[in-house]
């Protein structure tokens, strides 16, 4: 045992003697007392590093020889307060499941403070698992070992594919052990965005403010005013809305949000909690839980097995972000005024989501050009991959290589069941691009279409290693997913099909 491990558990020091390099602000913490509450981590029992994203760390200017240190074990993990930093859980509200839930708030996150990233914007870094805030509810506070492999694996993996997303920068394992269906073992995950604000800080705002007796939706435009300040400075000059910034900003949030779910939806990836609480209002991909690559294409596909009513399957997502975005206009309204510009400014997702969708599914056939009957052959092809369930990301990839070699390579057909209509389809997709340079096309193809995805099963596997106290496999993980269109020779077996077990695996919302 080490000093640090009997020091957990007893009251949480400021390390005086390591003074912190580290150049934090505190944006969020400048919006004042009604958003947050100041929070002290909990201390965890014997922290040992599980993963570190170094790539993330040297854009956040942390030096190896700190990040590797055991000073930066103690502060990531909660056991430590670092100089400089002043930890706080934030409040808000949501609808989950389609009802509204009231006030929710970071229940188990603790922001610590904003780093300068390379292009000097700021970062937040939030700890998830740190412990119990005012807004835990009848939760422990905590995150397990399992939960924060997947959040952090998946929040480069999306990074590394140009999907928007929290980033991850280390994950660390403890001894302290929390109940969930059975006993497991508390992790702290280090997150890491330009903010964490979602719809449902909106929403709290503007459901408290009609029901209180404050000033009329003053905390509400405080909120609005600040990220629009600071994330959306063009909402000031909107040529749409002039004179209405808030309609301007619901705009801007409808069309990221849109591009977010075309790049979800074109990959293969299904969030599976798309509560307005865990809508990010940068359009950013937030709170892993039970998500999920898609393995055969099923547009029906429900990855949360709490969700049983299928809400949050993998074809519904581009509408309930729609919804959502209705909950984020209904919390705007008091500000933007009128109903109509409110519902100009949604409407924006309905050209922005198809247009951004069209975009990416014509790069992952290599189209170099769009003509109107693209549309008709992307949709047979969807048609046939869900007739036949045939692997998404082998498709694709597998597509990729056919066109540099096209006749006399049967790898795309053999994945069908129904030959004749593959071969129909291919046909027509060869006549298509047939003016098109092939090798080009395969290597512009190459670039849309990863060869790696973090699987269920891969994820699943790399869990059970680190909870035996192997950590290499979230390793080999992270190094496959960080480029995740490159080769990687040797490693065909991470981007093969699932095994059968795979199917059998189930995630809920426990975490
Ligand atoms: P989620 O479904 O993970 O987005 O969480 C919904 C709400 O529950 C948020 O307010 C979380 O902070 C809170 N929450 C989830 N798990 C815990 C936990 N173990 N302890 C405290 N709060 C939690
Ligand atoms: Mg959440």
């Amino acid at each position: 045992m080490n000093a640090y491990q009997d020091a957990a558990g007893s009251a949480i020091q400021a390390t005086a003697a390591a003074p912190s390099p580290l150049p934090w602000s505190h944006g969020f913490a400048e919006l004042g007392p009604a958003f947050f509450s100041a929070v002290e981590p909990q201390p965890l029992s014997a922290p040992r590093w599980v993963a570190r994203s170094a790539r993330l760390a040297a854009a956040l200017g942390l030096s190896d020889d700190w990040f590797e240190s055991e000073q930066s074990l103690q502060a990531f993990s909660g056991n430590r307060v670092l100089p400089g930093t002043r930890p706080l859980a934030s409040v808000y509200s949501g609808h989950q499941f389609g009802v509204w839930a009231g006030q929710l708030g970071d229940g188990r996150a603790l922001l610590l403070g904003d780093l300068p990233d390379a292009q000097g914007e700021r970062q937040e870094i939030q700890l998830k698992g740190a412990g119990l805030t005012p807004y835990s509810r009848s939760g422990d506070g905590r995150a397990v070992l399992r939960s924060s492999i997947r959040e952090f694996l998946c929040s480069e993996a999306m990074a590394a594919l140009g999907i928007p997303s929290s980033r991850a920068l280390c994950i660390i394992g403890s001894a302290t052990g929390v109940r969930r269906e059975t006993m497991e073992t508390a992790a702290v995950v280090t997150r890491v965005a330009p903010s964490f604000i979602r719809f449902g800080h909106f929403e709290h705002f503007s459901y408290q403010e009609q029901h209180g007796d404050g000033p009329a939706h003053a905390q509400l435009r405080w909120l609005a005013d600040q990220v629009i300040a600071r994330h959306y400075p063009q909402c000031l000059h909107s040529e749409v809305f002039p004179g209405n910034p808030y309609a301007a900003l619901l705009q801007a949030v409808s069309e990221r949000t849109a591009r977010l779910m075309a790049q979800w939806q074109a990959v293969g990836f299904c969030h599976g909690v798309m509560n307005t609480d865990n809508m990010s209002v940068l359009g950013l991909t937030l709170d892993y839980g039970p998500f999920q690559f898609l393995d055969a294409f099923d547009p029906a596909h429900i990855c949360n097995h709490s969700d049983t009513q299928g809400r949050y399957a993998f074809q519904r997502q581009p509408n309930v972000a729609y919804w959502n975005l209705h909950c984020l206009a209904q919390a705007l309204l008091p500000l933007i005024g009128e109903h109509d510009q409110a519902i100009a400014a949604l409407a924006s997702y309905k050209t922005v989501f198809p247009e951004a969708l069209q975009q990416h599914m014509r790069a992952k056939l290599g189209l170099s050009d769009a003509l109107a009957e693209d549309l008709e052959m992307i949709d047979s092809l969807m048609k046939l991959l869900a007739q036949d369930g045939v692997d998404y990301t082998i498709f694709w990839r597998r597509l990729s290589h056919w066109v540099a070699a096209m006749n006399g390579n049967d790898s795309v057909r053999d994945l069908f069941i129904d030959r004749a209509s593959i071969d129909a389809w291919l046909q027509r997709y060869a006549l298509r691009i047939a003016a098109q340079d092939p090798t080009q096309t395969s290597g512009s193809m190459l670039g849309s279409n990863p060869k790696f995805v973090l699987r269920n099963h891969l994820v699943e596997t790399a869990i059970q290693k680190a909870k035996s106290g192997d950590h290499g496999e979230v390793a080999t993980l992270l190094a496959l997913l960080e480029s995740p269109f490159d080769e990687h020779p040797g490693y065909d077996d991470y981007a093969s099909f699932p095994p059968a077990w795979a199917s059998s695996l189930e995630i809920s919302c426990s975490s």
